[in-house]
């Protein structure tokens, strides 16, 4: 299976050397001097394309993956950033008829903490006097704040059922390569719920069993489809 990676930054780099402990190989990788605007994107490229894992910028995904779409190659989208414009990338996917794996954060427990979140907000929802927060920490390249993966987390509040404001902040400083708490502070008591991760390498290997999961399927999907986590 031939696979292209989209962005050549931290991540995109740890896909490229991954890959092919997943059964790929790897067609190719493009950065911003190559694919400005998506321009890297072409028919000879894509010849033979299973997959393109994508981990650059949300200009670029926005402008790269409705043309992968429309090439029918299928697409693992790891860029956050872009949620607000979701909907156009969607479409294109589904109108293609390929498959698409979009995730704010593509390692194991991070998805678990998701689930962990939503049973929480549930569990939450009726209990009075308190207040929800979360936390996130990451290196201070990282662009967007707050992450994708603590909206994430948010959403996992609403869908238990969790309606009452939720404090939300974020800390960008040196290398951190993420942290994310989930808290319930009460009169007299705190209960906390905490991903580190130690090696962002846990992203890429998520992506690429997303990689492999996604070929042969069309439509729209979450790491939580990948690892089949219900709910
Ligand atoms: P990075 O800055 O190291 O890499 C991004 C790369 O994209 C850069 O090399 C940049 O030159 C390149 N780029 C810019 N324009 C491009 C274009 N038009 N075409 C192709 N490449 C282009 O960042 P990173 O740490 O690798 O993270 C990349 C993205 O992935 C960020 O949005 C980050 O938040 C996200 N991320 C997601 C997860 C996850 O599990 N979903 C994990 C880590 C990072």
């Amino acid at each position: 299976m031939r696979l292209l990676v989209i962005g050549h930054g931290r991540m995109g780099r740890l896909v490229e050397q991954l890959a092919p402990g997943y059964g790929f190989e790897v067609a190719g990788a493009l950065d911003a001097v190559d694919n400005p605007g998506g321009a890297g994107i072409t028919r000879e490229r894509c010849q033979g394309l299973e997959v393109a894992v994508d981990f650059s910028t949300p200009e670029a995904t926005l402008a790269t993956g409705p043309k992968l779409a429309a090439l029918g190659v299928n697409l693992v989208v790891g860029t956050t950033g872009w949620q607000a414009r979701e909907a156009e990338l969607r479409q294109a996917v589904l109108a293609a008829g390929i498959g698409a794996v979009v995730a704010a954060n593509f390692s194991l427990a991070a998805n678990l903490l998701d689930a962990l979140t939503q049973s929480a907000g549930r569990l939450f929802a009726g209990a009075e006097g308190y207040g929800a927060f979360i936390h996130e920490a990451h290196h201070q390249a990282k662009k967007d704040a707050p992450s994708g993966t603590a909206l994430m987390l948010r959403r996992a509040l609403e869908r238990g059922g969790y309606t009452l404001p939720v404090d939300v902040s974020s800390t960008r400083a040196g290398w951190i390569p993420g942290t994310h708490t989930v808290g319930f502070d009460g009169p007299a008591e705190t209960l906390t719920l905490a991903h580190t991760v130690r090696d962002r390498a846990t992203f890429a290997h998520g992506a690429l069993a997303a990689a492999r999961w996604v070929v042969g399927r069309h439509g729209w999907f979450s790491m939580r489809d990948v690892l089949g986590i219900e709910g």
